[in-house]
């Protein structure tokens, strides 16, 4: 159960009951940790690698039919996509909004009323909050409200993996599904690719924090078959680069036990161009292959599997799910994420 209130330990000091938002100035929200004053808000661009400052910024609110079946449901996930990213990989799918910014200023209750209306409407199944770190004072009173106005839904972050673990003992009591990315197990494709070589040990200590804090997701709960509580991993496979795969399932496997509910995602896509490697094209049939058969010889026992077919990888085409944020409904043709 949620429980609202702010007055936790923040980033190594006390902050104020009633001020959240001194956690923007000398912003250590997540393991870049700029030390900008993001309160600052008359600058265009902050010099916070994230790129926003202390103004929320939504690009996308709505039901998503595109995750795993018990986070999807039968109504679809209450989707909110941020502006800006603290990762900022070259490779993101949703680029338009992680690295070129997209989105609009929106101020916390207006979001809120947003969520409510969109769970009377649509009565989507969860509050399913994309990329949100680097805006959690938000988020946390954004979940207060929710709580103290009687929305019992289920919260999720859905976490690139490269998150602070003193931030996320803060957000225990806001959150009770993580989705976080193991996206890199090779720290020099993570330094290649998203500017950032720790990646691999940082995500790891990061979602044992997750697990610790939720356990793995139980899919079926009360007769239903509706995630409510828990930890799901992602792991997008990536063109030519089967051995990080491997190894990052093989990390998580040891880590974590065969238990740990893995989703393994085949929808890469060359949205933007990409230097060195072989990444300007989609994964092959092979690939995908070797690293499936690979999740299978570790005898993972809760593995969702996007397969190739999925509406994936047809040469030069952009498969059916790639989000276009500049429309309304981004996910106009998108088709379930994963099967288990
Ligand atoms: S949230 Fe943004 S400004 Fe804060 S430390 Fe991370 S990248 Fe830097």
């Amino acid at each position: 159960m949620l429980s609202g209130g702010f007055g936790k330990v923040g980033i190594g000091r006390k902050v104020k009951k009633t001020d959240p938002l001194l956690l923007f100035k000398d912003c250590r929200l997540c393991p870049r940790h700029c030390g900008v004053n993001r309160l600052n808000q008359r600058k265009a661009a902050p010099p916070s690698f994230c790129g926003e400052s202390s103004l929320l910024r939504v690009a996308h609110v709505g039901p998503h039919f595109g995750e795993e079946p018990p986070i999807t449901g039968k109504n679809g996930s209450g989707t909110v996509f941020f502006s800006g990213c603290s990762l900022k990989c070259s490779i993101c799918q949703n680029h338009q909004i992680s690295r070129d910014g997209l989105g609009n200023t929106i101020s916390v209750h207006d979001l809120y009323l947003r969520l409510e209306e969109m769970i009377r409407v649509d009565k989507v199944h969860n509050i399913n909050l994309v990329t949100p770190d680097h805006f959690f004072p938000h988020v946390f009173e954004l979940v207060t409200l929710l709580r103290r106005n009687g929305h019992d839904l289920p919260v999720i972050y859905n976490l690139s993996g490269y998150q602070s673990t003193t931030l996320l003992a803060w957000a225990e009591d806001f959150v009770d599904i993580y989705l976080p990315d193991f996206k890199y197990a090779n720290p020099a494709l993570s330094k290649h690719l998203s500017n950032c070589k720790e990646y691999p040990s940082v995500a790891l200590d990061a979602i044992s924090v997750m697990v610790r804090q939720k356990g793995f997701l139980a899919a079926s709960v009360e007769g239903t078959s509706l995630a409510k509580k828990g930890v799901l991993v992602r792991h997008m496979i990536l063109p030519g680069e089967v051995r990080n795969s491997m190894d990052a399932l093989t990390s998580l496997f040891l880590e974590f036990g065969s238990g740990l509910p893995i989703s393994l995602m085949s929808q890469y896509y060359p949205v933007l161009p990409q230097e060195g490697r072989d990444l300007n094209r989609p994964i092959t049939q092979e690939e995908f292959d070797r690293v499936y058969a690979h999740a299978l010889d570790l005898g993972l026992e809760n593995l969702y599997v996007q397969f190739l077919d999925n509406g994936t990888s047809i040469e030069g085409c952009p498969p059916s799910f790639l989000p276009d944020f500049h429309q309304k409904n981004p996910f106009l043709n998108t088709v379930p994420k994963s099967t288990i």
